[in-house]
């Protein structure tokens, strides 16, 4: 049996298997236990201080018992913090994204992804660099600025030297006045050398779903090929760190194994990074396994209902108030419209799934990673999602501003955000608006951003972020930024 220690390198002993099911039964035991309950909501809840705001997040244990707990009340108030945490970190900013799918080559095994090697019928495809270029022109063309690209495993096919080469063609291209401002990259565990390479091409955030936190399954789900080394897969982001990266996103793919195995094993790899290396994660991911090409999502028996997905998304947003978190187009309009008042910070946009889809005139499926629920422009988002009061920011300004890693947070703590997040939100918008909206959209947008620039307190700052948003409107000047 395997020491349980948070500031171990070993997978075993950080993510451990008898303390996760010590905090599930610990949960269980308190789930009706208002006395704690109340502790812990009183503890998570958002407290004034001189500087700003602090929040002191929960641990695994405290949590996993409010995950537990069914409470109505209780559980109303659960979600009230939430999105009281949401506001006072975030404001009412939303962070947009989209996927940038570079090839589906892959030599594992997992059972869920339909980019397994044994899949002999789905088309391959791997992009040139022109098709790269062509690629992020039409992204640009949408008006999108921050990428997660994704890949599938194959040391042939898609050495690290191929993506380097594609983050490098990413940044190169500036279409009109567009421009991809941070690329964030999905990409399968790999050395320290690696990841140094990642971080000296200039990336955001390296991002990898641990998929499953159960080691017994995680083996049975990745029955072949290098990402079958579940020690190796879990110890990535400390690799990653140890390589230089700030700002690493952690996800589980929901549906796998059980939810409350997942979600105490998500917070546990969460405080171990904070452990180890002064910071936690810069965000988590929250996907659920969709129908693919050949994955049929029904023969996975732990598929969760939307509520207590929502359920996770909020008690995630207590633990680690400090982490953005992520949903994906997987989710339909409506989950995601519920999610976003519960502590999402960032969603993808108009995201095609396949390698080369946004060259396509229609949504090609031949290569898809999985379908996609949300189906809408990113017009369409973006206009949603101010009817629905949040603003669309399309800021990449933190780190290439060196704000990572426990910069930002810091930034976060102090209250700062205000400042800072939300003048540059607004700003972005408005290139957003002047260069790729529609007519509706823009209506709707400017009104939104003239009330939202009398919130922002520093009377300087606003000054100039009042002349900005008047240059971008009058002119060709972009990317200003806090
Ligand atoms: N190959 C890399 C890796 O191994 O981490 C890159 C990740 S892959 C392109 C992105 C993520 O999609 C996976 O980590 C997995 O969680 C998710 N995914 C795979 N199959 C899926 C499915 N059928 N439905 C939803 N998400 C899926």
């Amino acid at each position: 049996m395997a020491k349980f220690d948070l500031k171990s390198l070993k997978a075993e002993e950080f993510i451990n298997h008898e303390e996760i099911l010590a905090t599930i039964e610990y949960a269980e035991q308190n789930k009706h236990n208002v006395e704690l309950i109340d502790e812990i909501l009183e503890k998570a809840r958002p407290k004034k201080t001189a500087d700003g705001t602090i929040c002191a997040g929960l641990n695994y244990r405290e949590a996993s018992v409010l995950l537990a707990c069914d409470i109505p009340e209780k559980v109303e108030k659960i979600y009230e913090i939430a999105k009281e945490i949401k506001l006072a970190f975030y404001g009412n900013r939303i962070v947009m994204f989209a996927p940038l799918y570079l090839s589906n080559y892959c030599v594992n095994g997992c059972v869920y992804c339909p980019y397994h090697l044994k899949n002999k019928h789905i088309a391959r495809k791997k992009l040139t660099q022109e098709e790269v270029k062509a690629e992020v022109i039409a992204l640009q063309d949408m008006g999108h600025k921050r990428l997660a690209i994704e890949a599938g495993e194959d040391p042939v096919h898609n050495p690290i030297e191929y993506i380097l080469e594609c983050i490098k063609t990413i940044y190169s291209i500036n279409h009109k006045n567009g421009a991809i401002r941070r690329v964030n990259v999905n990409i399968a565990a790999t050395t320290v050398e690696n990841y140094r390479k990642l971080k000296d091409a200039g990336i955001g955030t390296y991002i990898l779903f641990q998929e499953t936190y159960h080691k017994e399954s995680y083996l049975k789900l990745h029955p072949t090929g290098p990402k079958h080394d579940y020690d190796y897969h879990t110890e990535a982001m400390d690799r990653a760190m140890e390589g230089g990266i700030d700002d690493v996103g952690l996800g589980v793919l929901f549906g796998l194994e059980l939810y409350k195995y997942e979600f105490a094993g998500l917070l546990m790899h969460a405080e171990h990074l904070e452990a180890v290396h002064g910071v936690g994660p810069h965000t988590i991911s929250v996907p659920r396994i969709k129908r693919a090409d050949d994955i049929d999502p029904n023969v996975f028996d732990n598929s969760i209902p939307d509520e207590m997905f929502e359920k996770i998304i909020a008690c995630i947003r207590l633990a680690v108030p400090y982490t953005g978190m992520i949903i994906s187009t997987r989710e339909s309009q409506e989950v995601r419209e519920r999610v976003l008042n519960l502590g999402i910070s960032q969603i993808s946009g108009a995201s095609r799934t396949s390698v080369g889809g946004y060259t396509e005139e229609e949504r090609p499926h031949d290569s898809e990673q999985f379908d996609v629920s949300d189906q809408r422009t990113l017009d369409e988002v973006v206009r949603w999602l101010m009817e629905n009061g949040h603003i669309p920011s399309f800021c990449t300004a933190c780190y290439r501003e060196g704000r990572t890693g426990d910069r930002f947070m810091s930034l976060c703590k102090t209250g700062q955000i205000i400042n800072c997040c939300h003048p540059n939100a607004l700003m972005t918008l408005t290139e957003y608006l002047v260069d790729y909206a529609s007519d509706a959209t823009k209506e709707i947008g400017y009104s939104m951003i003239m009330d939202e620039l009398k919130k922002i307190p520093k009377d300087k700052v606003r000054d100039i972020a009042t002349q900005n948003i008047s240059d971008i409107r009058n002119s060709n000047r972009r990317d200003f930024r806090f």
